[in-house]
């Protein structure tokens, strides 16, 4: 239906609406509210506080004022509350309001209360009869995201004219939805745009956050179908080259990493294609696994190709194979393609790979950009998957034809969830550390331990060894609170003793000079570094030995246990102090949880123990995987459910009805927002 049949939407507030991503009614129904306004009841002046919505039921108790300051028209008003306290209202530019606003006129003032020159005012309050008050109390009034062209009312009522055309097709069964108590999307729609109070937004909310996950696995699944479809047009039969590397490794793969290179061997060399994921806990050692299998593909005759998130990453994964492979005397040619490559570069890179005189691929998102094409893409890896969607990770193997995937992954969730997030995929695990690892030392502090920590570190570099310390901004801003990598490394600058070299890395930089300051880190030609979560995936320097995080309070448990993943890398004995900048109790025993464990699996379910159910809207936590509605950890239960309920349709457990399973089957979109 076009936007303009609805009542009060013409040419202009329809381009508004496409501004928005709105281009037809249908689009309205799915375009959520960003968060409720509730109308609680008035409050006396006395109990006013500043910097919130608040409601005074008041009366009108001089005349008004209308005054010119600068360009601007002010209408400013006193009303005085059954007390008989007063406060100040202020309009801009309603100068008309002087008819409504007579001595004596009583309705309900409701603004935003804030400080003015030392004294509560009430800024530009929205005024109401006292019934017409009444009505709306307890009521939620949906706030809706806007673009320049559009206000609130127009969005509420042009949500509220579809509604009433229009219905959305149900996409859950009957039996699911009878199944887990879910409403039904007529009501389901009614009750997120319109919620009668939160018990009816939740379940709403419930209902949506289920079917976005069921919808996401309904596309795995037969994204695994497909693929369990495909013959191997790779066959990988001969690894003489990669078990020649593993004999001359200075050191014996665990257990764990031989199982897991067992089974990517079996898989490349059957006659199915591999889909398969490698979990593994930070530093359990899963990029060399990846090269054994590279180099497998190459030596076969083939391509092979990673794909890294972050351009250090991969750079670190192309100077660490090209170390190998010439300490190894292996003769292959690896190259590498990342975004911030000059276009000559890149123009001589593409020549390479489409030649095929490239045998191993390593870069970022650029490798699954179009201008790339590969000879002959035998195996394709993505580390850090979870950085990635399943679409880019679909992209980078459409590459090639029906190329084996691998999949590396120091999944931040715990087990359960990470059997339905990669439902397509087999799962390997490497549940072991490399033999001669010792525990990393934790320590949570409050700032007072600074000094110490700083002597600590000193004594750490003079024996050879780095550090790295964690900021959780960039640099000084009054809005955000918390240490700043760039004052941080000048303040260390003067403590530490000039032999110590310091130095910043953070996200804003350009990506040579990361690149420069990762390299000299490598080197340790840089002692200390001073960096932003930039260096939390997969950066491996394994004589740095101490992490140092400040205001840990601010992160997540597993995105801390991700930065501590950077030391004990090596031999050495290596610590981890959290600074703990806040002095609340709860924070403070959350982070406790990383002190007790170093097990990743477990921090993660101590972690979504911890959680109560997310209540609103934006308290996604688990931010690397995007659902719209559904945060997988806050909802760890409906993922669960949907999960559950997809298998028992599938095993013909719950009943559907052929337009059900149609439905289904037709919602295999490649464009989902995976
Ligand atoms: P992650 O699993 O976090 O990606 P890496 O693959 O970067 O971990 O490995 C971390 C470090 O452990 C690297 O320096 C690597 O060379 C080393 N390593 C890997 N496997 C073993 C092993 N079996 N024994 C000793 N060291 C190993
Ligand atoms: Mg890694």
């Amino acid at each position: 239906m076009e936007l303009k049949t609805i009542k009060g939407v013409g040419a202009k507030t329809e381009q508004a609406f496409n501004r928005a991503g709105v281009y037809q009614a249908e689009d309205l129904i799915d375009y959520y509210p960003r968060y409720y306004d509730t109308y609680e009841a008035p409050v006396l002046v006395r109990d006013l506080e500043t910097d919130r919505t608040q409601a005074v039921f008041g009366t009108v108790a001089r005349d008004i004022v209308v005054r010119r300051v600068k360009n601007l028209t002010l209408t400013e008003a006193f009303i005085r509350d059954a007390n008989g306290d007063s406060i100040k209202c202020v309009w801009f530019n309603a100068p008309y309001l002087k008819n409504q606003l007579q001595i004596g006129a009583t309705f309900v003032f409701r603004g935003f209360v804030k400080e003015l020159r030392q004294a509560l005012v009430i800024d530009q309050p929205k005024m109401f009869k006292q019934d017409e008050y009444n009505n709306k109390m307890g009521s939620m009034q949906p706030v809706y995201p806007l673009v320049k062209g559009l206000t609130n009312n127009v969005v509420t009522k042009a949500v509220r004219d579809t509604l009433e055309q229009i219905s959305k097709a149900e996409f859950l069964p009957q039996s699911v939805r009878d199944k887990y108590d879910l409403l039904d999307v007529k009501d389901a729609v009614k009750q997120i745009h319109f919620p009668k109070n939160t018990q009816e937004f939740q379940v709403a909310r419930k209902r949506f956050a289920f079917e976005e996950f069921f919808r996401f696995i309904n596309n795995l699944q037969s994204l695994k179908a497909e693929n369990e479809k495909h013959k191997n047009t790779h066959r990988i039969e001969d690894y003489t080259e990669a078990e020649n590397l593993l004999n001359n490794l200075p050191f014996d793969l665990t257990k764990a990493q031989v199982n897991v290179w067992n089974e990517i061997k079996k898989d490349m060399s059957s006659d199915g294609v591999m889909n398969r994921l490698v979990q593994g806990d930070v530093g359990s050692g899963k990029t060399i696994v990846a090269v054994l299998g590279l180099l497998s593909a190459a030596a076969n005759g083939y391509q092979g190709a990673i794909m890294a998130p972050t351009e250090v990453l991969a750079k670190q994964h192309y100077e660490g194979m090209l170390e190998l492979f010439d300490d190894n005397d292996i003769d292959m040619n690896v190259v590498m393609l990342t975004g911030s490559m000059t276009a000559k570069e890149k123009k001589e890179v593409y020549e390479v790979i489409e030649s095929g005189k490239a045998n191993i691929i390593v870069g970022t998102h650029a490798l699954i950009q179009e201008a790339v094409n590969y000879k002959d893409l035998a195996l394709v890896v993505t580390d850090e998957q979870h950085r990635f969607g399943v679409r880019q990770r679909e992209a980078i193997s459409n590459k090639g034809e029906n190329p084996h995937v691998l999949v590396m992954s120091a999944t931040p969730i715990p087990r359960t969830l990470a059997i339905i997030m990669y439902g397509d995929l087999d799962i390997s695990i490497i549940d072991e550390m490399p033999a001669g690892r010792l525990a990393i030392g934790n320590a949570l502090v409050d700032t007072s331990y600074r000094p110490n920590a700083y002597d600590f570190i000193e004594k750490q570099v003079q024996a050879g060894r780095q550090a790295y310390i964690i900021c959780p901004t960039v640099e000084y801003s009054e809005a955000v609170e918390g240490e700043n990598v760039i004052e941080y490394a000048e303040k260390l600058e003067k403590i530490f003793p000039p032999s110590i070299k310091v130095a910043y890395l953070h996200g804003r930089m350009k990506n040579d000079e990361k690149n420069k300051i990762m390299d000299a880190f490598a080197r340790n030609e840089i002692q200390v570094l001073v960096s932003t979560t930039v260096v939390e995936v997969g950066v491996n320097v394994p004589n740095a030995t101490v992490m140092m995080v400040e205001n840990a309070e601010r992160f997540g448990l597993a995105q801390l246990h991700q930065l501590r993943g950077r030391v004990g890398r090596g031999s050495e004995q290596s610590y981890c102090i959290f600074v703990d900048g806040s002095k609340d109790k709860i924070k403070k025993e959350r982070l406790q949880v990383l002190c007790n464990t170093n097990d990743g699996f477990k921090i993660a379910n101590e972690d979504l123990k911890l959680r109560g159910p997310g209540d609103f809207f934006g308290v996604r936590q688990s931010g690397d995987y995007e659902f719209r509605m559904g945060d997988i950890l806050n909802d760890a239960d409906v993922l669960k459910q949907a999960a559950d309920s997809y298998k028992m349709l599938m095993e013909g457990e719950l009943p559907m009805t052929d337009k059900e399973r149609k439905i289904l089957e037709e919602d295999v979109i490649k464009d989902l927002n995976l």
